[in-house]
């Protein structure tokens, strides 16, 4: 099968994205793609036509029109940035380049292939290989892609004239680039990256459409299989924020919370904030589609920023000396740099005094919690989950993997119920529940991660708890359940309407 180098990064982020766009061919019409593709065509057609190019301007309204998701209004943008593109197509004298150049590596029994915007091969051995790569998305976010490019241009076109290769992303929208260089151990380390990509998607292709996981995130609002997606119920649901009278009440008076409390209001948190974060990922998504939106006085979406000052510190320093002034009172030190010029060797002992200690409001890692759930994993057996699969994480273990995942805030599975279900387990756990019900609490574990809160799911953790609890511990996953059942119902009834 031809595997394209661009689709190995949505493997990654989704397999079963992957699968409904390169097997199934399920895609949506996405006008930023279509106006990208407009634009390297108008790119393209300057370079190859010579004097028969009807100018930017004719030639983005032909490339536009071939596409119904564009109008005249995205003209202008095809045309500006068609403009930059361009500029990338003048020559070093000691280089040849090649435009759009479609290069393609076996690996294992798929082709990969992939297309240059600009490669430039150097006429002397010794320099390095440079591509080039138009980008016209908002995202400045560079990806493997050119590091694979890389791989493949100096396996392939460019063997004997270099060994290295420097990269460049193009933000043609956003008039910014990023460049990298990749020497030999960078290349290395890419190309078993791609092995491991293909030869994931090769046994998946194997497996079938269900070898192919779901990793639902944001992104599955402009997932052309969201309509088939299990785990999205064929119905994508953006998200369900709990209105403002079903949160618990916070007491005014922080003297009034116990510790016991006060824990709780810290996971409340925590849940909260990945909510927040899966909301805003949400919008980044839509916004970066069709543009700002307006909501309480505010306006959200990409913004062009005020391009960002780069002081050349010599001349600061002499302008500032000119003035009869003392530089030193203007031109300090970070940390962050200080941090640098340490690991560059050099000595800084001696030349800062300590400012005041400062304590601030912080919410970090627990290493400790961390280092005793670790500990707990390696110790308990190996165990069989739901669908008869070898699992070696314990409660705890899965507990801390909700926080990490909520951390990251981009997977619906890590949503505060499964947080809340997962410490429900870990109650249960130090309690020294019995083997049955930590297995239950296990599954209903699952069972919240895959977004299944049906009757199964209830009966699990209400079976889960076992006799001859003390009241305390008893109270305490009498709580949690309340806790799951408050944030999982109203979820799962916006579901079913
Ligand atoms: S809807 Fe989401 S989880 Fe499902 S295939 Fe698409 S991206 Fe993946």
């Amino acid at each position: 099968m031809e595997i394209r180098v661009t689709s190995l990064n949505t493997f990654e982020s989704c397999p079963r994205r992957w699968f409904a766009e390169n097997v199934l061919g399920l895609k949506l019409p996405n006008a930023a793609a279509d106006e990208g593709t407009a634009t390297h065509a108008v790119a393209e057609r300057w370079l190859k036509q010579g004097k028969g190019f009807p100018g930017f301007e004719q030639a983005a309204r032909e490339e536009v029109a071939k596409h119904p998701t564009l109008t005249e209004a995205n003209i202008t943008d095809v045309v500006r940035m068609a403009k930059r593109c361009v500029k990338n197509y003048e020559r070093p004298l000691d280089m040849e380049l090649h435009a759009e150049v479609r290069m393609t590596m076996f690996v294992g029994n798929h082709r990969l292939s992939g297309t240059a915007d600009v490669l430039m091969v150097p006429i002397f051995p010794g320099e390095p290989l440079r591509i080039i790569d138009f980008k016209t998305g908002r995202n400045r976010k560079p990806t493997r892609q050119l590091a694979v490019y890389a791989y493949m241009a100096l396996n392939t076109v460019a063997t004997q004239a270099a060994r290295e290769a420097l990269v460049r992303y193009d933000w043609v929208r956003l008039g910014e680039v990023d460049e990298f260089q990749y020497g030999p151990d960078e290349l290395a380390e890419t190309a078993d990256w791609v092995k491991a990509q293909v030869s994931a998607i090769d046994a998946a292709l194997r497996g079938g459409e269900e070898a192919f996981a779901c990793n639902p995130s944001g992104l599955c609002a402009y997932c052309g299989h969201a309509q088939q997606c299990p785990a999205t119920r064929g119905e994508y649901q953006p998200l369900q924020v709990a209105p403002a009278e079903d949160l618990p009440e916070i007491p005014q008076n922080p003297e009034l919370l116990t510790r016991e409390m006060a824990e709780k209001y810290g996971l409340q948190l925590l849940a909260w904030e990945a909510k927040v974060k899966q909301v805003e990922d949400v919008l980044k998504a839509w916004t970066e589609k069709h543009g700002a939106i307006r909501a309480g006085g505010k306006i959200m979406g990409k913004m062009e920023t005020e391009p960002s000052r780069k002081y050349n510190l010599k001349k600061v320093f002499q302008r500032i000396t000119d003035k009869g002034l003392d530089p030193f009172k203007y031109i300090s030190l970070t940390s962050t740099e200080a941090k640098k010029l340490e690991k560059e060797g050099v000595d800084l002992d001696g030349t800062f005094t300590l400012g005041k200690a400062q304590c601030r409001w912080t919410v970090k890692k627990d290493d400790a919690a961390a280092a005793t759930a670790a500990e707990a994993a390696s110790a308990a057996p190996a165990t069989v989950g739901t669908s008869g699969e070898r699992v070696d994480a314990t409660l705890p273990a899965l507990a801390a993997s909700a926080q990490q995942e909520s951390g990251k805030g981009n997977n619906q599975t890590a949503s505060s119920v499964v947080q809340v279900v997962a410490a429900f387990g870990q109650t249960l756990k130090q309690a020294g529940a019995p083997e049955g019900s930590l297995t239950m609490a296990r599954q209903a574990y699952r069972l919240a991660e895959a977004g299944k809160l049906e009757e199964t799911f209830w009966d699990l953790l209400n079976n889960s708890v076992p006799d001859g609890l003390t009241p305390e511990v008893r109270a305490e996953l009498v709580a949690q359940l309340e806790t799951i059942e408050r944030l999982a119902v109203p979820a799962e009834m916006a579901r079913a309407s």
